[in-house]
């Protein structure tokens, strides 16, 4: 299939790529930032693009919110408020203020990701923009974490790739911030991309987390449309949040009474038993 016409074609990767069949296109702008364009597709439902890359679709993002947001949660235990960096499609604050939280703050650089979300994905952030507990701000996130006055129990990195806007995100300024930000016990986690395509990228950031906190690790899970295997998250944490156990994690889930699509206690353990080709991106403990 040579001609992609009718096709969105995604050009992360210089030899691999995915391409998603475009039955409508909803939207399709240049912002300041990127270019948006949200359309449907027969398999994963509506697609929300950023500068050709895929961001979020109805059909899997449940996978990905799940894992950035009850992981650390659950794995705290006692979260009150959490600091979101980028998720301008609003599924991440979706599934965070499930939890009985303080505050979630939510910091996203590009107004009309927000804005073009609510209109054409209302089912990804399904009402969390309306949640009185939501403080969302329009600003760079590496400029926010250098002002902030902190104290969030968990600060979760929901970027696009360090590519464009998302850049400054997988710097080792933006991560000394992030953890100057965090409350005592906290937990930073952070969306690493694919190790299988972009190793690197994971690497990178646990190398800074190696420098900034005495656990630093990764955990993945297989989202469909973030092609080449594993989805990576960065974890970082000087609390022992990583080793609670797996009865105590689903008592947690049971006095939450929430369901899910994809997480379990089970799986929020498992997630962290890495293959191989990703455990060696791991620093060892210092
Ligand atoms: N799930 C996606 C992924 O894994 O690539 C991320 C989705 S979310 C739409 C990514 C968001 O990060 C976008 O809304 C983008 O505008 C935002 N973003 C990129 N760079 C940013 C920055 N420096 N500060 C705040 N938000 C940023």
């Amino acid at each position: 299939m040579t001609d992609m016409t009718g096709w969105s074609v995604e050009r992360l990767h210089d030899a691999y790529s995915q391409a998603l069949r475009i039955d409508r296109v909803l939207y399709d702008s240049e912002t300041e930032h990127q270019r948006i364009v949200v359309f449907d597709n027969a398999t994963f439902g509506r697609v929300l693009t950023l500068d050709g890359v895929v961001q979020v679709t109805e059909r899997d993002n449940f996978i990905y919110h799940e894992m950035l947001t009850h992981v650390p949660l659950f794995a705290h235990g006692t979260a009150a408020r959490v600091l979101i960096i980028g998720g301008g499609d609003g599924g991440m604050a979706r599934e965070a203020l499930r939890h009985p939280l303080e505050q979630v703050t939510m910091v996203e650089i590009d107004a009309g990701v927000v804005e073009f979300s609510k209109q054409y994905l209302p089912g990804i952030s399904a009402g969390a923009f309306d949640d009185p507990r939501l403080d969302l701000q329009i600003a760079d996130g590496a400029e926010f974490v250098k002002t902030t006055a902190g104290g969030y129990d968990v600060i979760i990195v929901d970027s696009t790739d360090p590519v464009g806007p998302g850049e400054v995100l997988f710097t080792d300024h933006f991560y000394g911030h992030a953890k100057r930000a965090l409350a005592p016990g906290g937990i930073l986690v952070t969306q690493n991309g694919v190790p299988f395509m972009q190793g690197e990228e994971l690497a990178g950031t646990l190398r800074a987390f190696g420098t900034l906190f005495s656990d630093a690790s990764a955990y993945v899970a297989p989202v469909p449309t973030y092609q080449g295997g594993f989805m990576a998250f960065g974890w970082g944490t000087d609390g022992a949040a990583r080793s609670v156990d797996e009865a105590t994690l689903r008592a947690r889930v049971a006095e939450k009474g929430l369901g899910f699509g994809y997480y379990t206690s089970e799986v929020h353990k498992a997630a962290f038993a890495l293959p191989g080709y990703i455990k060696r991106l791991v620093p060892d403990p210092a």
